[in-house]
């Protein structure tokens, strides 16, 4: 055996950070094991000027320290009933006490004083406004941060680990999370095994199949989540501005006419940028502002949720094979105007370039999404726009573009119990890699609560 920790955390996205910033406040010895890069490394080659994803491994816009959410858009947004599962797993009340906790950090670290959401009588008219089209919008309290300013919150966060002693790992890869006959004893990397009393597995998204393959491994039980499967909207910025300068994130459902599926809005970055993300071995469509660059357009995914049922349980595959069909197609992201869409033709670089809408995301490839994705997916997400269009005035336009596919899988959920311990003792599972989060404040709340369980465990807390 290599070293001795009292906990060894892998993963450095805002689940990992978490709990290490509040685990070593209390002279523990705590690693941080890390298969990206430190945050100053981090570089994602393709993005300025953009060009085709050359497949890094592991990417540079979701490993290394952050997480997928160091390049994020950084929106903070304060709600149980969005980004995560953790209202199913955390009484109300303590639910939002350690919301507000968890704000407080960011805030404390950088984040900005202004919150979105909050003028409840423009949130009631647009409710209103909504309603009437069919669309069922969920108000949220939200703050930005932006690419940039997310950015120097997480410098901040690596200061205070720094400062507080907790070692930190980069560039090694977990391989194995050793157990004995009491539990979890410590994990293995390339470089060697490293004893510890608990480990805490924080992988991410990006991280799933191999939590998977350990939850496997170690018998805990697992349940798929479903996949969300959909395009990315480019419209200029103005056409949202008056739902925008009111929520920032408007989110909105919909419930389809012809198949009766929930499609939703998601990640909305007004006056932002599309951009490429690699998960796995395939790409997909993101999108994110920056808080001091602002371009002319708005960008969100407009996902339909598919939950698969028996004999098919494997909604991840499912959702990748999609990815990989548009990759093959386009070499990774595929564009469409809308107009072409609806005269079942494909765009050109032609089209493209005369289009009074014109990409962010200027390597994606002209192409027709119909060739990607499913009927039903095209006729849910054309029906919602028919169906915005009376709220934002001009989505339903030829010129609007769509950007394929975008793909949320999100990993299978494991079972866990009270502070997130999973059926094997000291071994603990949180954020986006254990499918219980979906976003950076619950993936963050659910890192604190790990550390306070362990905390607890080991008489070290506050109360210890
Ligand atoms: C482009 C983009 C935009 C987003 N925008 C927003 C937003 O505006 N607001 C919001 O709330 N959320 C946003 N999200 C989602 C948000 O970033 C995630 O929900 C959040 O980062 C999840 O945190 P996490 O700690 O669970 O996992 P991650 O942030 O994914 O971190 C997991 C880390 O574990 C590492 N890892 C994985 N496996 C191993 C291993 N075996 N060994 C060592 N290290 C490993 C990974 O390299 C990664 O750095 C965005 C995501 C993306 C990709």
């Amino acid at each position: 055996m290599g070293r001795q920790y009292d906990v060894v955390i892998i993963g450095a996205g805002p689940a990992g950070i978490f709990a290490a910033l509040e685990l070593s406040r209390y002279s523990l010895s705590v690693a941080l094991f890390e298969q990206g890069p430190p945050l100053e490394q981090r570089r994602c080659p393709v993005l300025d000027p953009p060009r085709p994803c050359i497949r890094c491994n592991p990417c540079a816009i979701t490993s290394g320290f952050g997480g997928a959410g160091a390049f994020s858009d950084g929106k903070l947004t304060l709600s149980r009933e969005i980004g995560g599962n953790l209202k199913e797993l955390i009484p109300e009340a303590e639910f939002h006490r350690l919301l507000e906790e968890v704000d407080e950090i960011y805030r404390a670290h950088g984040a900005p004083d202004r919150l979105y959401g909050t003028d409840t009588e423009a949130i009631e008219h647009i409710r209103y406004e909504a309603q009437r089209r069919h669309l069922i919008l969920v108000p949220a309290r939200l703050r930005h941060m932006g690419t940039d300013g997310g950015y120097r919150v997480l410098q901040s966060f690596a200061r205070v680990l720094e400062t507080q002693g907790v070692e930190m790992h980069f560039r090694e890869r977990v391989e194995e999370i050793l157990v004995d006959t009491e539990g979890a004893r410590g994990i293995q990397t390339r470089k060697g095994t490293y004893e510890a009393r608990f480990v805490v597995a924080a992988p991410g998204r990006g991280g799933a199949d191999w939590m998977a393959r350990q939850a496997r491994r170690l018998r805990i039980p697992m349940q798929p989540n479903p996949v969300d499967l959909g395009v990315r909207v480019e419209i200029p910025a103005i056409h949202m501005e008056p739902l925008t300068r009111v929520l920032y994130e408007p989110k909105l459902v919909y419930y389809s006419r012809q198949f009766e599926d929930r499609v939703r809005t998601f990640c909305v970055n007004p006056y932002g940028v599309v951009v490429q993300e690699k998960v796995d071995d395939v790409i997909s469509v993101n999108g994110f502002s920056y808080t001091h660059r602002a371009t002319d357009n708005t960008n969100f995914a407009l996902l339909v949720s598919t939950r698969f049922t028996a004999p098919f349980n494997d909604p991840i595959a499912y959702g990748k094979s999609i990815a990989r069909l548009a990759n093959l197609l386009s070499g990774h992201i595929l564009v469409q105007r809308l107009g072409d869409l609806r005269k079942g033709r494909r765009s050109t670089e032609g089209r493209i370039a005369a289009n009074p809408v014109q990409p962010s995301l200027s390597s994606a490839t002209p192409g027709d999404l119909s060739f990607v994705l499913p009927y039903r997916y095209l006729s849910d997400i054309v029906e919602m726009i028919e169906a915005l269009e009376g709220l934002i005035p001009g989505i339903n336009s030829p010129y609007t573009l769509l950007y394929g596919a975008e793909v949320k899988f999100y990993s299978n959920r494991l079972q866990v119990g009270e502070g997130f311990e999973t059926p094997v003792p000291h071994l603990y599972a949180v954020g986006d890699g254990a499918g219980i989060t979906r976003g950076l404040i619950q993936s963050s709340m659910s890192g604190l609560v790990v550390a306070r369980h362990i905390l607890q465990r080991l008489g070290a807390g506050p109360q210890g």
